[in-house]
Order: structure tokens, then sequence, then C-alpha cells
């Protein structure tokens, strides 16, 4: 017998459903006859028509065509282009409720997943204005009639859109963006077109350190040089307040990958400068830096606080990056131990903790499961480990070494609730218990959710 007879629904059919959930992608769930749909824009409580699109075995997915019943956190998105860009998947809901629903996903995950139940979980915590919050803006950039263009990729494309600006940016970052597509069409700069391989200017990259109002821009080139360098220059540092740093980045590969092996500074500093709490941290073209500076400081200043530091203690930060956190917690311990895998991103770590004057800090480079293993061999002992891995979470034998190695508290930052419920259930195996978690919201609007949580020793 056909699969496909029996679904409770055909292709184009049109279908009404309550809706009764939310997919990490912010995509509504609904339910008929007991099969799921996942509609795009609708939101929990709704009541919606709309049309089946596609069909899988044991799912659907649908185009929401009407609201039936509208959720009271319904609101219009403010930005002009949010349905084209598909940035922010979340700017149709309240700010509160986008919090509540990243509060469940963070306890729904570690219920589920890590069968964790007697953990406190606070309410996410938001930002006052949750609006150009981001550092940096990484614009491909087109050509339409003769003039440069610049924005994001159509949703689901290669397409690149057009945008004077976008509501979740720095104000001076937009205002950099269509200066450089100005200025550099008016000195002869042609767009890099992905099917040809031709063309010069690929992105404009802008970071502003949000409490010294520093600029840097970055122009990424499919060539070796920028013809009328001088007279672009000239234009650029006249016309942009606050320009500390002005960078060529050389990538002539087909790739999607936006920078390239070579950077060089053509004209001013190669560093700019920002501060999260009292630590100040040097930024480069290439250096990793968190995006959202007000809420780092929120996301470390409570990682800091289940860190229970007082002057005494030895610390591990695993997966430390520039050591933004390391720096945070050597504030209040006696050593910072911090490791992480990119060379150029230790680099930086040591650079920052010269600039702060900071000297019981260590960094190494190489993978946290093969570095933390090899400082526990030589006697190192942490009475607290902090680790910030990316999406997929701890690797094993991290895990079983800090199991091992008994510190007295661990605190887990995470931007993935799932990784982050597997690797808790095997620390609590290991004689762990998750004491609080406190989801801080870094990305307003997006689907993204960043969580720190506390663990400590069984007594
Ligand atoms: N704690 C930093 C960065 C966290 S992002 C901050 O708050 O800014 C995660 C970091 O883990 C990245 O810098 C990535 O390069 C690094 N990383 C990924 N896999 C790793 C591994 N196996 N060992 C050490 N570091 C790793």
């Amino acid at each position: 017998m056909n699969e496909k007879m029996l679904l409770p629904v055909t292709k184009n059919q049109e279908v009404e459903m309550e809706i009764i959930d939310l997919t990490h992608e912010g995509t509504g769930v609904g339910r008929v006859d007991g099969f799921t749909l996942f509609v795009p824009q609708a939101i929990p409580g709704e009541y919606v028509k709309a049309k089946v699109l596609k069909l899988k075995k044991n799912f659907g997915y649908a185009k929401l065509l009407e609201i039936i019943r509208e959720s009271p956190e319904r609101v219009q998105p403010p930005c002009p282009i949010y349905e084209k860009c598909g940035g922010c998947a979340l700017q149709h809901m309240s700010y509160a409720q986008q919090l509540r629903q990243k509060t469940g996903m963070v306890e729904d995950n570690l219920r589920r997943i890590g069968k964790i139940d007697h953990a406190v979980i606070h309410p996410t915590l938001g930002m006052e204005e949750p609006w150009r919050y981001r550092n940096k803006a990484q614009v491909p950039i087109g050509e339409q009639e003769g003039g440069l263009i610049g924005g994001f990729y159509a949703q689901g494309s290669h397409q690149i859109i057009d945008m004077e600006a976008c509501l979740i940016q720095h104000e001076k970052n937009d205002e950099v963006v269509q200066k450089v597509k100005k200025i550099a069409a008016s000195v002869g700069i042609s767009a890099y077109h992905e099917e040809t391989g031709k063309g010069l200017l690929r992105h404009v990259v802008v970071k502003v350190g949000f409490k010294t109002g520093q600029l840097m821009v970055v122009l990424v080139i499919n060539g070796d040089q920028l013809p009328r360098q001088d007279e672009l220059v000239n234009q650029l540092t006249k016309s942009i307040d606050g320009l500390k740093s002005l960078v060529v980045n050389v990538n002539k590969k087909n790739t999607n990958v936006i920078f390239g092996e070579k950077t060089e500074v053509i004209w001013g500093e190669p560093y700019i400068y920002d501060y999260i709490g009292e630590i100040q941290f040097a930024i480069s073209a290439r250096s990793f830096y968190q995006v959202n500076p007000v809420q780092t400081e929120v996301l470390y200043g409570k990682a800091l606080e289940y860190a229970g530091l007082t002057g005494s203690e030895t610390v591990i930060d695993a997966y430390c990056g520039i050591g933004t956190i390391s720096l945070f917690l050597a504030q209040k311990a006696r050593k910072v131990y911090g490791v992480e895998i990119v060379p150029d991103a230790i680099s930086d770590a040591k650079r920052n903790a010269r600039l702060n004057g900071m000297e019981n800090v260590e960094f190494a480079v190489g993978e946290a499961e093969k570095v933390i293993p090899w400082w526990y061999a030589q006697g190192i002992r942490a009475d607290v480990v902090v680790v910030d891995p990316p999406r997929k979470g701890c690797d094993e034998t991290l895990l079983e070494t800090l199991i091992a190695m008994k510190p007295r508290r661990i605190v887990y930052v995470s931007c993935n609730p799932s990784t982050l419920a597997r690797d808790l259930a095997i620390l609590e195996g290991g004689g762990y218990v998750t004491r609080e978690v406190q989801p801080v919201d870094m990305f307003p609007h997006t689907v993204h959710v960043e969580s720190v949580a506390w663990l400590s020793l069984k007594e």
C-alpha cells in the first residue's frame, strides 16, 4: 500500500489548526489529526489556516494563509526587510514572549535530553533596549545600475539585496557601510560576482567599539590591490568620524568563507579597542570578539558569580578564544589557565592580558580535550573550571578529565541548549549536580539562546 495514502492531509490542502509549539528555528508547530505540520511565522496559541506545501512520512510544511485567532504576543516586525532577510526569525513576537520562548527551550532541553529537573532555571535575561546591539557588520557587495549595493543574501539564496539599515546593527555600522558603498563606486571599484569570479569588492566588514567609538573598516577584495587606493583612503578617512583602522583582506577563492589569508592595514592602526566591564580588548580585522558587548558583560558577570571566586583559586578556562572570560575571571582568581585551538586567538589573548597588566594568566594553544588532561598529569588542579565550547559541546574526554580532577565548581557557558543538556547529564553521572542555569539573550529577535550553568560537586 502507498504510505502517502495514509496521511491525514494532502499536498495543497488548506487546513485549520492550533499552534502548540515553536521549533528551535522559530517555526510554529501544529497538528491535524495527530499529524505534525510546521508553519513558519505562526505563534504558539494562535489558531491558523495554512496550506500544505510539502509532505514527509511523519511531518509536513505548511504556509500561513490566515490567522483566525491571533496571539496577543504578535507584533508588527519593525524591520522593513524582515521577511526577505530571515536573520531575525522572531521579530513577529513581542520581546517579552521571545524571552519566555528561550527560557522554555532551555528548560525543555534540560528535561528531555539531560533528564535534569532539579536545577533552578532562571528567566532569560534580556536587553533593556533590544535593538542596535551588534558591534560588527559583514555585508556582501553587489552591483546594480552601475552603483554598488550591499546588504544581505535573500533567505535561502545568494541574491544580494540592498539594505540601508539593519535594526540590530549599531547605527554607526549602517552609516559607514552606506558611505563605503558610495565612495568605492565613485572611485570605480567593481563588485565581485560569485558566478563569474570577476569583479573586486566582495564584502565590507565594519567593527565599532561600543565604549570607545573607534571604527575599523575591512574591505575584502578579489585581487591583490585597490585601484586609486590613495583617493579611496583619502575620501574614507575624511568622511568617517572615528575611523581608526582601514584594512584590506585578499580573498581570491571561489568560496562562501568571507576572509582570505592575507590581511594588510592600508591606513591607521591594526587594532581598535573596546571594553567589557573594566577589561580592555584589542580587536583586529580577523580576531573573534563577542558581537553583543552589552549582553556579554551580563553573561560574563553571571559566569563570574557562578565561579564563586575569593582570590585564592586556580581556574581553567576551556575554549577561551581571545581570553575574554579568562581575563574577567583573573580579576578575582589567584591564577587562570586558558586553552584554545586557534593560534591567532591565543596571540590575541596574550596581548590582551599584557594590555591589562594581568600577570596571573597563562594561555596554551591546543585542543582542550588534550591540553587539560596533560595539565592534570603535570599536577595542575583547578578549583573552578569554566567551559565555553562551540555548538557541538564538549568532547567527552574533556568531561571525563574534569570528573577525575574534581574541581569544586564547573561553570558551563553554552550557545546550544541540547549539547548543554547532554554534557550536564554526563557531569551529573560523574558526581556533579546542576544547581542553576541562567539563559542570557545575546541575540535578540534571532532564535539563538546562550546560557550559563553552575554545577557543584555533590556533598
Ligand atoms: N570563550 C570565548 C570563545 C568561545 S567560542 C569567548 O567568550 O569569547 C568557542 C571557542 O572554542 C572558539 O574560539 C573555538 O576556536 C574554540 N574551540 C573549538 N574547538 C576546540 C577544542 N577542541 N579545543 C579548544 N578550543 C576549541
